[in-house]
């Protein structure tokens, strides 16, 4: 069995080789070649932690395996340590022997910014130039980074719940070159595209911050009570996602298919757009919303990925297991 432990990901790991396994994979979803086990997400009633599993099962690239892990609230005040843990553990498909044990903490930002810019791919306008952040805490920065190499956006435009952080935004962008202006909620219709990333429990953009044409990514809401956007903005939009079953019960659209103002036949799958299958963006004028909810497959991709890079450079450690 290989080990890539956390410390190793940093200098493993590109946006880049994040994007492609998350791309090939959403597609693989969409094909019906990989799919997703049910998740598990339990309150352990010790120090506070939700706990849980995330696994799946990709045929085409050979790749079975879970992450586990979740949040644990007292880390960073008690330990030092961050309070988001995760491990990624892959197995062979052929015999279930464990075949790699990886870190999975800054995996899970790099796979979650690279569903956002896969979406940005497939369905911003292509002349997309002004990019509006909603959120600027910790999966922020890495939500704009990734997001910036796919349009040549001119514009950072940021709000945030908690203006005091907005300057992680702030300094991503001008890493970039780019100016960034701070806005409120109405600003926001100056943006051709709008990533949402916040932990809200109640929705900030409102359907009319949104001007024709945008393209949103909504990666905030990944559990049961989560909303970031006004329901109404999913029935003016056309609406996409990883995987429609956690679309509808933990993610952004759970409250428009509960306020009857969408159905799931509504929901198209990203894979879809990316296999050519689904048309995807059809007008300038339409508004697209990607409800990413955050899927095993898309952990186990990046995994897999690191660990060829590890046996590539020589650093993956080898156990008899
Ligand atoms: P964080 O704690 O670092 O930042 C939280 C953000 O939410 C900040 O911008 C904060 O100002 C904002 N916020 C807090 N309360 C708010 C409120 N009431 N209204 C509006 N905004 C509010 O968290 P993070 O690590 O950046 O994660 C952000 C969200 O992304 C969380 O909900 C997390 O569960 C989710 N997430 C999703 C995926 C996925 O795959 N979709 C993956 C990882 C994290």
């Amino acid at each position: 069995m290989l080990i890539v432990p956390e410390r190793d990901i940093a200098d493993l790991m590109t946006r880049e080789a994040a994007f492609d396994a998350v791309e090939k994979v959403f597609a693989a979803m969409a094909s019906g070649d990989a799919y997703n086990f049910p998740v598990v997400r339990e309150a352990i009633g010790h120090e506070g932690a939700l706990y849980g599993f995330k696994g799946g099962f990709d045929r085409a690239d050979l790749t079975l395996g879970l992450k586990a892990g979740g949040y644990w609230p007292n880390n960073l005040e008690k330990r030092g340590l961050i309070n988001h843990q995760s491990t990624v553990f892959l197995f062979d498909p052929d015999t279930g022997k464990p075949s790699a044990m990886v870190g999975g903490n800054l995996l899970t930002a790099l796979r979650t910014a690279a569903a956002s810019s896969v979406s940005i791919k497939h369905l911003a306008r292509a002349d997309a130039k002004v990019i509006g952040m909603i959120g600027a805490g910790h999966q922020a920065t890495f939500q704009l980074r990734a997001a910036l190499e796919q349009r040549t956006f001119e514009k950072v435009i940021g709000w945030n719940y908690h203006p005091e952080m907005l300057p992680n935004i702030e300094k991503v962008a001008a890493e970039a070159g780019l100016p960034f202006e701070a806005v409120d909620l109405p600003g926001m219709a100056g943006a051709d595209v709008i990533i949402s990333i916040t932990s809200a429990f109640a929705p900030s953009l409102m359907a009319d911050h949104v001007s024709p044409g945008t393209h949103l990514a909504c990666m905030g809401t990944d559990t049961r009570g989560k909303q970031e956007v006004e329901a109404g903005l999913l029935a003016r939009a056309t609406v996409f996602t990883d995987e429609v079953a956690q679309s509808i019960s933990i993610g952004e659209a759970q409250h428009a298919i509960s306020d009857g103002l969408i159905k799931e036949s509504d929901i198209a799958q990203l894979g879809a757009v990316i296999n050519g299958t689904h048309p995807g963006r059809t007008s300038e004028d339409q508004i697209t919303l990607f409800d990413g909810t955050g899927v095993g497959l898309q952990d186990l991709a990046v995994a897999a990925a690191v660990v060829d890079l590890a046996v590539d450079r020589g650093i993956a450690i080898e156990v008899d297991f």
